[in-house]
């Protein structure tokens, strides 16, 4: 399956930003660090999405369509080869543009890798922008802003990615991945509750849960000889590797990556938690 990016990303919140103000832009360029397809594909997503308000849902038939690059009116425009895109490719593009979308209310657009596009194809690709259907929305993935034409560049929203790794994991996660190093039960049992409690939504859930794997799965690292790095989140990794056996602690983070992947689709947070606890308690039989 495709990938999106992590809700954790804050490129992610600015997109639902974007989507709960009607405010998502016709034509944008993603640039900076990370997996710029996968955001291409979220914001495509928040384009096509059915859900209501919260866009993307991640739950309708037309997210998880857009996920996994199947939504009849998401194109993922690129040259396999990593060659430019043919003059055919980009006619052929400019004549789809105007056949109105199959299923969806706007039909997207998304350029992998830009720099496949040559000046004489972003010039016809302009015109679309400039002058094309309403519905239609172009993506735009690059390096940096200027592999495409200043002319371009003027029509679109540049949103940037930061990488992943620069984002300290929540002071949540690391409590929930100090409750697990303890390898007790009834104190996860306990923790799981409070945090089914104060009422998380789901993609909240996801985002702490994603922050728990990376800090389980840097603890599997120390527990093959890594140093670890200084800071609370090194400090959580350290203590789950020194409290749980290699066996339970390889469970745990397979575990995590489970459940922080099934707040994507999944029914409601407590759901998961609740499958997290059972779970738990398996690992620590
Ligand atoms: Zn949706």
């Amino acid at each position: 399956m495709a990938q999106l990016i992590a809700e954790r990303d804050p490129l992610a919140r600015h997109v639902r930003q974007l989507a709960r103000h009607e405010a998502l832009p016709h034509a944008a360029i993603l640039s900076g660090t990370g997996d710029r397809l996968a955001a291409a594909r979220f914001i495509a997503a928040a384009l096509v999405c059915r859900g209501g308000d919260d866009r993307p849902c991640l739950r309708c038939a037309a997210c998880r369509k857009a996920a996994e690059d199947i939504h009849p009116d998401v194109r993922v425009v690129r040259d396999e080869d990593k060659k430019e895109l043919s003059v055919e490719a980009v006619r052929a593009l400019r004549q789809d543009v105007y056949i109105r979308p199959n299923e969806a209310e706007r039909k997207v657009y998304i350029f992998a890798d830009s720099d496949q596009l040559n000046e004489r194809d972003q010039n016809v690709l302009l015109k679309i922008v400039e002058e094309g259907p309403p519905y239609a929305a172009f993506l735009f993935c690059a390096d940096t802003a200027t592999a495409l034409l200043p002319t371009i560049r003027s029509r679109c929203v540049e949103l940037k990615l930061r990488g992943e790794d620069d984002q300290e994991p929540s002071e949540q996660a690391l409590a929930l991945c100090r409750v697990f190093a303890g390898g007790e039960l009834l104190p996860a049992v306990q923790h799981l509750v409070s945090l089914e409690n104060s009422r998380l939504k789901r993609e909240q859930l996801q985002v702490l849960l994603e922050d728990a794997w990376r800090v389980a799965a840097e603890a599997l690292l120390l527990a093959s000889g890594k140093t670890p790095q200084p800071g609370p989140a090194g400090d959580a990794a350290a203590a789950l590797s020194r409290g749980l056996s290699l066996p339970r602690l390889q469970k745990l983070t397979d575990c995590l990556r489970h459940y922080a992947a099934e707040c994507r689709y999944n029914v409601g947070p407590g759901h998961v938690l609740g499958a997290l606890c059972a779970r738990w308690e398996e690992i620590l039989a």
